[in-house]
């Protein structure tokens, strides 16, 4: 009975596929979704018990959601568009924040004004963020009477003397106990002295209604794992050293084209200088490149080129690849060598991440999927009625002219030109909330391939019993909601 056609046929004809261009044939189910596991490893040394990446982006992953990600069993790759003690400082945070909560306050510094978008309460640290000495802070009531006016905020403070402070380590459980005996509407988690969080009750109630955490990814440590970004110039070397000393777990190697002499000498230079750290290579996309990264010694590879939301690279310099052909290809070699792979952007849908799974993908890295989530960095916006947030590809000319220029240009090229656009994208809510219900997602179509892990799916990939049918314009449209006048597409 031969119905559909294997990876091995579905992917050498010559042709670039991406996800939606592929659909899977349904195999047989002999147990519960909830039996579906999807534990999994970043890299050789680092295992996650979600297969979800945050990618190095400055829109995307700094502290709060570094922690979050952690606290699903997920991780981060904190950004390196900002100097080396910015970058390490966020890592710091991140590892502070052992509940996971984003503040739905604002920060501001003593010489601030009023911030255009901000919470029910203003606080005032040094830095003008956190981890910092808090100076004191203003509630709703207090800057009524100050909006569109020059004033420094600093002026109208209420002191820290009523403030209720709790050690940065205390639970959920412990915090929610104190607020109702103080009857206080905030606390502050606070580590050597610093500001690290700021709880405020609505947002212990917001955190209680999300689908409860598991373990989190925790290092030997105890606490979050963090990943961090770097480039591969002489001065990341000496970035890495901080980054290590604030406790990164792993570092990516971030370049748009990782096949190249500077990516193979920096995981050389790695492997001998940090043999604890795991590196993880890329971005390749054929078969080629990974051996080459491969016999470097990396402990991971990061999977596509051009298939980024926000990416030009394909209409600028003509190079990539469709990224279900690439995150196949990579991982059938990547598999031999016991390398995980990480297919990294395109992801727009649950059946995305399904593909990249069974392709041989051991996680996906994610931009804009989870950009416009509470825990991306900057502040929300109105655009056309709509609350959204900031979320640009890091080659584009608004990244770059801050400092991410290494990833697009290389060592030499002196003219920038942009690979990446600047965007928004709707506010999703939390992290800790969308991604478990993405991850169950995830598993009913594993329980529809008959994978109940990820390893069984690499399997039934490799031994040809998954069938895969490309899908013509028709099908794609099809596998769409098609022909209503209106609806509403709400997923939980
Ligand atoms: P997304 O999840 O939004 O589809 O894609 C995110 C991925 O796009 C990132 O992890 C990174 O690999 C890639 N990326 C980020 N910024 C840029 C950019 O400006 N240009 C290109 N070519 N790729 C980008």
């Amino acid at each position: 009975m031969e119905d559909g056609f294997p990876a091995s046929k579905t992917f050498n004809q010559g042709y670039s596929l991406t996800y939606d261009d592929v659909i899977l044939l349904p195999h047989y189910i002999d147990f519960p979704t909830d039996a579906v596991s999807l534990s999994t490893s970043l890299s050789r040394n680092v295992p996650l018990s979600i297969p979800c990446v945050a990618s190095p982006m400055d829109t995307v992953s700094e502290a709060h959601m570094a922690a979050s990600m952690a606290a699903l069993g997920g991780i981060a790759i904190v950004h390196y568009n900002c100097t080396s003690s910015q970058q390490a400082s966020i890592i710091r945070s991140a590892k502070a924040l052992r509940v996971p909560i984003t503040p739905s306050v604002s920060f501001a510094s003593p010489v601030d004004g009023l911030p255009a978008y901000h919470g029910r309460y203003v606080f005032i640290t040094e830095s003008g963020g956190l981890p910092s000495k808090l100076l004191g802070y203003l509630s709703s009531s207090d800057f009524e009477n100050l909006k569109d006016k020059p004033v420094k905020i600093f002026d109208y403070k209420r002191d820290c003397k009523s403030v209720e402070y709790v050690n940065w380590d205390c639970d959920l459980g412990k915090i929610e106990t104190l607020l109702d005996e103080k009857d206080s509407d905030f606390v502050v988690l606070e580590r050597d002295g610093e500001a690290v969080n700021v709880v405020i009750k609505e947002d212990v109630e917001r955190l209680k209604g999300y689908p409860k955490l598991g373990a989190g990814t925790v290092g030997a440590d105890g606490e979050w794992m963090v990943g961090a970004a770097i480039g591969t110039r002489e001065s990341d070397k000496e970035r890495l050293e901080h980054l290590v000393k604030a406790g990164a777990n792993v570092v990516v190697l971030d370049s748009s084209q990782g096949n190249s002499i500077y990516q193979i000498e920096m995981i050389k230079f790695i492997k001998k200088t940090y043999p604890q750290l795991d590196v993880i290579g890329g971005n390749v996309v054929t078969m080629a490149q990974a051996q080459n990264l491969i016999q470097a010694g990396v402990d991971g590879l990061r999977v596509g080129m051009g298939s980024g939301s926000i990416c030009t690279t394909q209409e600028v310099c003509a190079v990539g690849r469709g990224q279900a052909t690439a995150v196949y290809k990579v991982s059938s070699i990547a598999a031999q060598h016991g390398v995980p792979v990480i297919a990294d952007g395109g992801i727009s849908n649950s059946g995305h991440i399904v593909k990249a799974l069974v392709l041989g993908a051991s996680t996906v890295m994610m931009g804009s999927f989870l950009a416009g989530s509470t825990e991306a960095p900057g502040a929300y916006e109105y655009k056309n009625g709509q609350r959204v947030k900031k979320y640009r590809g890091m080659g584009s000319l608004e990244a770059m002219t801050k400092g991410s220029d290494q990833r697009y240009l290389g060592d030499t090229a002196k003219l920038k030109i942009a690979q990446g656009v600047v965007g928004a994208v709707t506010d999703k809510g939390s992290v800790l909330k969308f991604i478990p219900y993405t991850m169950q997602a995830v598993k009913q179509g594993f329980q529809d391939l008959g994978a109940s892990s990820l390893p069984s799916a690499h399997e039934l990939l490799r031994s040809g019993t998954l069938r895969f049918e490309v899908r013509t314009g028709a099908a794609q449209a099809e596998g769409g909601v098609h022909g209503l006048v209106s609806y509403e597409k709400k997923s939980f």
